[in-house]
């Protein structure tokens, strides 16, 4: 069977100007052929799934390679698979789409073609440069300033003709060129002060521009050091660029962010910082995988107090749902039931809630787990919570896992020596819904239902969790602390975005960090290929902390670190703000 082939445009790189059809068509992509022209925030939309064929063309050898890319397309075509040939900005305009296509046509293979958002008018768009205005023009012209060798058409511009048009003059592939461009259309008769801007890398971080005369502007365009890719615009328009401008006045223009949360968890962070104008680069440096309650050999986490000892974290899921399981089967909650369920189940990760309710609900329903109080670490896993329908009993003041700890097992012991009196309201749930869910569960406090035994408090979270945790949670004394491994952390890195390469390039202004482990599967990131293991000097790497466990193995790492006012994504956000100003005390 035939497979199909995608000519999709991908926009200028603002990954905001790539269009519906074409995310929809990438998403069920199954190979991806793209050049150097497509942005880093539309390339990490490529399924990772799809194989990826890379064609960064290289100057000078052109014919051969564009033949081969060709040639590509067809043979995947062939093998019937689902290709999206990925492109800068729009594919028909200076970007070879008709080309590609005729090998296709000729065979008979099926294609569609996706318009993309062409850098001819966006990146001008970005600059405050409107490509008509009444007052100043009525047409627009689109050229290309790169020459081709040794063809017929490499025939000169029609500079006279572009010049008694009177129109916006736009070039593209022209930078090299530009100062042969300009004596063009000197030489044709255009007046010597007319405004032209050459406006670098567009609608992304890099964006930059230079406004002159098209006397002057290769001149000032060579002094800034503009280089590809660039777009060149003649005429009245120009001058409207410094009134007109905006994109540089948003409060993170200009600033590249890496953000690595699990992919779950990715997009409300970015999105936010995309809102504020930074380009975001998703690259997941970490990623959650359950641990099967049937694979032997995984140990726990160690700090598995009393309840495990040397019993394998898989059985122990096991076990603890088989308990629930009991205990829901069971006719009324009685004095065998109720010794085997906790009396608090702890989470301390969104990812945690998914998983260890994904494993649960499997057999069970969410009313099964009434005979426990639930709390939550912060406010992102207590409305993990609520996606299944539960409020969090308990969240604490600050969201880390020492103050978690700390505050719960102060309400422990308070509950403890209240004996029958009526406890007081956790955070995150009010008066009136807590009676309500005790009514539910036919319980109350932990005074009550332990009558004299220890309090047992399950925390079902990643492998190697914070110790400081269960360490505060000793402290409430008589309790019983099951530490369960749901799942492990693993490092990861993306296969279409060189991290590596752009942190010691300097391109990545901040990196944002959710957690301590995304440090560490950032850390292994950064390592170098395997003869040449060693992690580079990060120093240079400014890394913004959600809280105090994040910052601490930040700055063991070796990064320069900012840490947000709580542990909240807004918070976050802020402290990248916080970060960017250049009068900022930290
Ligand atoms: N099909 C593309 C153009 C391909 S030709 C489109 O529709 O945008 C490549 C040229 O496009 C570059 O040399 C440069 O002139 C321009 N270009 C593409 N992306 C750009 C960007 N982000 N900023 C500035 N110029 C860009």
């Amino acid at each position: 069977m035939k497979g199909k082939v995608w000519l999709v445009g991908a926009g200028p790189g603002d990954r905001g100007l790539f269009t519906l059809k074409g995310l929809e068509v990438l998403q069920n992509a199954e190979v991806v052929v793209y050049d150097a022209l497509v942005g880093d925030e539309v390339l990490a939309l490529v399924p990772e799934s799809a194989d990826l064929i890379n064609v960064g063309k290289r100057a000078g050898n052109h014919l051969m390679e564009q033949d081969r890319i060709n040639r590509t397309l067809l043979e995947q075509a062939l093998a019937g698979r689902r290709v999206v040939r990925l492109k800068g900005g729009d594919p028909f305009l200076f970007g070879r789409g008709g080309e590609e296509l005729e090998l296709l046509a000729e065979n008979g293979i099926p294609y569609e073609v996706v318009p993309g958002v062409t850098s001819a008018f966006a990146v001008p768009a970005y600059n405050g440069i409107p490509v008509t205005h009444r007052d100043f023009t009525s047409s627009v012209h689109i050229i290309t300033g790169h020459r081709r060798k040794n063809s017929e058409n490499s025939k000169r511009i029609d500079y006279e003709a572009l010049v008694r048009s009177g129109g916006t003059l736009i070039f593209l592939m022209g930078v090299s060129s530009l100062p042969s461009i300009a004596a063009g259309l000197l030489e044709a008769g255009m007046e010597p002060d007319m405004p032209a801007a050459v406006l670098e890398r567009g609608t992304t971080s890099g964006q930059r521009r230079v406004v002159a005369t098209i006397s002057t502007l290769a001149e000032e365009a060579a002094r800034a050091g503009i280089g590809a890719p660039a777009v060149i615009v003649v005429g009245r328009v120009c001058a409207l660029a410094d009134r007109f401008a905006w994109a540089e006045n948003r409060p993170l223009a200009g600033k590249k962010i890496l953000v690595t949360r699990p992919k779950e968890l990715i997009s409300e962070t970015a999105a936010r910082l995309r809102r504020l104008g930074a380009e975001v680069l998703e690259c997941p440096a970490i990623e959650t995988v359950p641990i099967e309650p049937d694979t032997s050999g995984l140990t726990g986490t160690g700090q598995d107090t009393r309840a495990f000892g040397a019993e394998t974290a898989s059985s122990a899921a096991v076990n603890i749902l088989e308990g629930y399981f009991e205990h829901a089967s069971g006719p009324v909650p009685g004095q065998k039931e109720a010794a085997k369920r906790p009396d608090w189940l702890v989470f301390t990760s969104p990812a945690g809630v998914r998983i260890f309710m994904e494993a649960f609900l499997e057999h069970r329903d969410v009313r099964d787990l009434c005979g426990s109080r639930i709390a939550a670490i912060g406010g992102g896993t207590a409305k993990a919570l609520r996606q299944y329908g539960i409020r969090a009993d308990f969240v604490p003041s600050v969201y880390d896992g020492e103050t978690l700890g700390r505050e719960l097992a102060q309400k422990i012991r308070q509950e403890r020596t209240q004996g029958g009196q009526a406890e007081k309201p956790g955070q995150g749930i009010d008066a009136a819904s807590k009676q309500a869910a005790h009514d539910r569960s036919g319980r109350a406090g932990t005074h009550e239902i332990c009558g004299g035994r220890p309090v047992r408090i399950l925390i079902p979270r990643a492998a190697a969790g914070n110790p400081d945790l269960v360490r505060e949670l000793e402290q409430a004394g008589d309790v019983e602390i099951r530490d369960l491994a749901i799942y492990e952390t693993k490092y990861r890195t993306s296969g279409i975005i060189d991290v590596r390469d752009e942190v010691l390039r300097g391109e990545i202004d901040f990196a944002v960090f959710t957690s301590a482990s995304t440090v560490r599967g950032f850390c292994a990131m950064m390592k170098g290929a395997e003869n040449d293991p060693a992690v580079p000097d990060l120093s240079g790497v400014r890394a913004v902390c959600i809280g105090r466990q994040t910052k601490a193995a930040a700055d063991a790492a070796g990064m320069r670190t900012w840490m947000a006012r709580r542990a909240a994504i807004d918070d976050l956000v802020d402290a990248v703000v916080r970060a960017c100003d250049p009068e900022n005390p930290f």
